[in-house]
């Protein structure tokens, strides 16, 4: 197979991006031969540590898309790690999936050379469009690779029921789930782990869509109590909390017209589609959980596996638990100061960004 080409995207060309936040580095990987085309946008660096993100894969319109939503997401994770209590930058990685015939084994084995030729400064794991399966093949080829020891979505879904836990304790001073009503906007990976613990902590007031079937009616089979509705009703609904487990955009200009509930904790990425939406939902007094916040729980379970190799329960909650005292920060500060929660997160976040001299 030819080899990969390795280039640095020059700044000239990511500043006409509104995504770019000078970030430290972005590099493209490219392999004819394997159809390998990726971006690995490198937001944060913290001296010789190396910057944490999973690697996506995945249809976009255009490479400027990929590259767009590497930038984007890699920008986010430095946000999430800092305010997850770790010391690490933050970065993404995007593979455009290749139109046509192509040899998965091949792709990823070209893409795991390339993560060689990085020298270690990313690592990566699986986000949309890659499996642990994919991450067993690709370890053959290099060890900058984390999520197949640790479970990172059961502690995404233990961060986010933290998360619930500090926004019901802060509104209510009551975190009896059996006194709350409940949407889950997909029941996922992430969204079955919060829909287990739920159900355990005594909820019987629960809605959920998918826009899978076969998930939905195994979830159904399997969890009798919850009521499956339609996906364009799922944040309709006359609920206390509303759980966005599904994609990013949900609260936008259109749907947040139709919110009846008071607090949104949830683990999809980029929940709100802009800045303007997070100011209304505080004018209309909707408690928002900043989502990476609420959603840090796998990149603290991957990074305590690179850390020790192996993983450990009770070092792993006492991480997960400090989810909820940065989000009562968030809340005390937000309240201080009649600041919309996903404002006051950003400024938290920049603050320790630049106190830890992250580049
Ligand atoms: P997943 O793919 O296992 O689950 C997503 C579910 O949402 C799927 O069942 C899908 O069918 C459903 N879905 C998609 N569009 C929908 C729609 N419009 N309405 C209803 N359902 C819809 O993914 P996951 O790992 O559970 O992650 C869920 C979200 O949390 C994603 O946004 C992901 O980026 C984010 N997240 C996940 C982790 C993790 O550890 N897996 C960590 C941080 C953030």
């Amino acid at each position: 197979m030819n080899k990969n080409k390795i280039s640095k995207i020059l700044d000239k060309e990511l500043k006409p991006l509104v995504e770019f936040d000078n970030h430290f580095v972005v590099f493209n990987i490219y392999n004819k031969e394997a159809k390998l085309d990726a971006y690995i946008a490198i937001h944060k660096k913290n001296k010789d540590l190396p910057s944490f993100g999973a690697t996506r894969f995945w249809t976009y319109s255009s490479k400027k898309d990929g590259l767009r939503d590497a930038l984007r997401l890699g920008k986010l994770m430095s946000y999430k790690s800092v305010l997850a209590g770790l010391p690490y930058g933050g970065a993404k990685a995007v593979i455009v999936k290749p139109k046509g015939d192509f040899s998965r084994v091949k792709l990823l084995k070209a893409y795991a050379e390339g993560l060689n030729e990085l020298g270690g400064i990313f690592v990566t794991g699986t986000d949309v469009g890659l499996t642990v399966a994919d991450l067993e093949g690709m370890k053959k080829y290099t060890k900058h690779l984390v999520g197949y020891v640790s479970n990172p979505e059961k502690a995404t879904g233990l961060g986010v029921a933290k998360s619930l836990d500090a926004a019901l304790l802060y509104k209510y001073n009551n975190k009896k789930y059996s006194k709350y009503s409940f949407s889950i906007q997909g029941v996922g990976k992430v969204g079955t782990e919060l829909l287990k613990i739920l159900i355990k902590g005594g909820a019987k007031n629960i809605f959920i869509s998918d826009i899978d079937e076969k998930r939905l009616k195994q979830i159904k089979k399997e969890y009798p109590i919850v009521k499956v509705v339609d996906v364009d009703k799922i944040h309709k609904q006359e609920v206390d909390i509303f759980c966005p487990c599904a994609l990013s955009g949900i609260i936008n200009k259109k749907s947040i017209k139709d919110l009846k509930c008071k607090i949104i904790v949830g683990s999809a990425n980029n929940q709100l589609a802009d800045d303007t939406v997070g100011k209304e939902l505080h004018q209309k007094g909707i408690l928002y959980c900043p989502d990476y916040v609420v959603n840090g729980g796998g990149l603290i379970s991957v990074t305590d596996e690179y850390v020790y190799g192996k993983s450990n329960n009770r070092r792993l909650n006492k991480k997960i638990n400090e989810i909820a005292k940065v989000l009562n920060k968030i809340f005390t500060e937000s309240k201080k100061s009649n600041l919309p929660p996903y404002l006051v997160s950003q400024d938290i976040g920049l603050s320790i960004i630049n106190k830890n001299s992250l580049k």
